[in-house]
């Protein structure tokens, strides 16, 4: 009978959970002021990297639970004093790679212009000070000053002067006048930085303008340079910059995710759902699966019925207090479960290990959720498998936009696979 029931709700696809209350027993979350929509999808944290406490304070406040992909990539090396040339979609957090990984560094001397950081426009050269001053907030010692053109030079000669920063931000224009006016020394500079580099190094004037700041600057520093774009023909520029610098492009990066795992999808109808994962759970050998569904609803109800059946299930989904999310996680992390049923928004804020199979039990909604869902399980040439269950037309689409955006293959499910193409065999 409760199986019956289970069933049932399972079958009900139309549901739509942002509709309907939580159970009383699973109260929802508190609303936490968090920013953006980062779901990192590697294990790390913030505190991995090992920043600075003053840093981590600082980030918390932010709302930033994770780090983003290019985060997640660049802060380790750059705070290590390495060049950096990173090409990542606008919206990515790159200015919190080099606000962060500066910041980590720096030693604030009196009278001393140790960070440089230019970009093109005045607006954005005052959005990164922004960001300096909010990432710096409990490092008292740390100025920070923003040079750009439009207003008055000698407020920025002033500031030189009586008040000078540690770090200065501008617009290339501002800063070579003041260098040539000898009010900016840049002796000092131990971090050069250009946010939308492209944009700069395109233009001759600007160019020539950078070229000359650059000279400037002592020989021994760490450079490093981003864009949301960064043409074939712009990157030789670039390194011209820079010392060996480790390259990041984000689109060569979806590749490297999806490298090594393989992808499968089976066609069916939603009734059929429940025996096929069924079935694929018998015959597949496995470590630890994940298991994604679209609502909390759905989420329980998948769990209580692989229990059922005498799978080692839980269920997370975003009903559930932190604790109790974080508790039953250890139970999956711990292998006391080996499998997890979830709902998209279960990974935030949690350290997710790589697993061995997703099963995509609904579509997720757009092909990014896919490739955080999917990157779980086969991440960085690590092998893995993912299968999809499409059971309509509109899954069909997402699947096929998947395939278009990221250029994989997602072929239909043979029926029989060999284990040695998705384990991780340490023998
Ligand atoms: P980009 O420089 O790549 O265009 P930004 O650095 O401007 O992107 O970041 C875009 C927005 O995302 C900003 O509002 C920023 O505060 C926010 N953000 C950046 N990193 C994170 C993170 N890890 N978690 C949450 N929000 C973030």
């Amino acid at each position: 009978m409760a199986e019956q029931h289970v069933k049932n709700e399972l079958s009900d696809y139309e549901e739509d959970e942002e509709l309907q209350a939580p159970p009383e027993s699973t109260p929802a979350p508190p609303k936490k002021d968090v920013k953006g929509s980062y779901v990192c999808i590697h294990s790390s944290g913030f505190r991995d990297f090992l920043l600075k406490p003053e840093l981590l304070r600082a980030i918390v406040d932010c709302g930033f639970e994770h780090p983003s992909e290019v985060q997640h990539e660049c802060i380790p090396q750059a705070i290590l004093g390495l060049d950096v040339l990173c090409q990542a979609r606008s919206g990515m957090g790159k200015t919190a790679v080099f606000v962060l990984a500066t910041l980590q560094q720096i030693e604030p001397i009196n009278g001393q212009v140790t960070v440089l950081v230019m970009c093109h426009t005045r607006e954005l050269a005052f959005q990164i000070s922004k960001e300096y001053e909010g990432f710096s907030k409990y490092m008292p010692s740390v100025k920070v000053s923003v040079f750009f053109g439009g207003l008055s030079i000698r407020k920025d000669e002033k500031v030189l002067k009586k008040n000078c920063p540690h770090v200065v931000v501008g617009t290339p224009g501002r800063i070579l006048a003041l260098v040539r006016n000898r009010s900016l020394n840049l002796k000092n500079v131990k971090h050069f930085v250009l946010d939308e580099c492209d944009k700069m190094l395109e233009r001759p004037d600007m160019r020539r303008h950078v070229w000359e700041i650059f000279r400037l600057t002592p020989r021994e520093k760490q450079c490093m340079m981003f864009s949301a774009t960064l043409s074939q023909e712009i990157r030789p520029v670039c390194r011209k910059f820079m010392q060996d610098p480790m390259e990041v492009f984000a689109d060569d990066e979806i590749k490297l995710t999806l490298r090594g795992l393989q992808q499968f999808y089976v066609k069916l109808r939603g009734s059929e759902k429940n025996r096929k994962l069924s079935d694929l759970l018998e015959v597949l050998e496995f470590d630890q699966v994940v298991i994604f569904v679209t609502s909390m609803q759905r989420c329980m109800a998948l769990a209580q019925l692989l229990v059922g059946q005498n799978f080692p299930a839980v269920a997370i989904h975003r009903g559930m207090a932190q604790e109790e999310r974080r508790s039953r996680y250890q139970q999956f992390k711990g292998f006391q479960q080996r499998i997890l049923v979830a709902t998209d928004l279960f990974g935030r804020g949690m350290d997710i290990e790589p697993v061995d199979i997703v099963f995509n039990y609904d579509m997720p909604e757009d092909s990014d959720t896919y490739l955080h869902r999917v990157a779980r399980a086969g991440r960085f040439g690590t092998k893995g498998l993912a299968f999809t269950f499409v059971s309509d037309e509109n899954d069909a689409k997402i699947l096929k936009d998947v395939q278009d955006r990221f250029g994989v293959n997602v072929a239909e499910f043979p029926e029989e696979i060999a284990i040695s193409t998705y384990i991780k065999q340490s023998w």
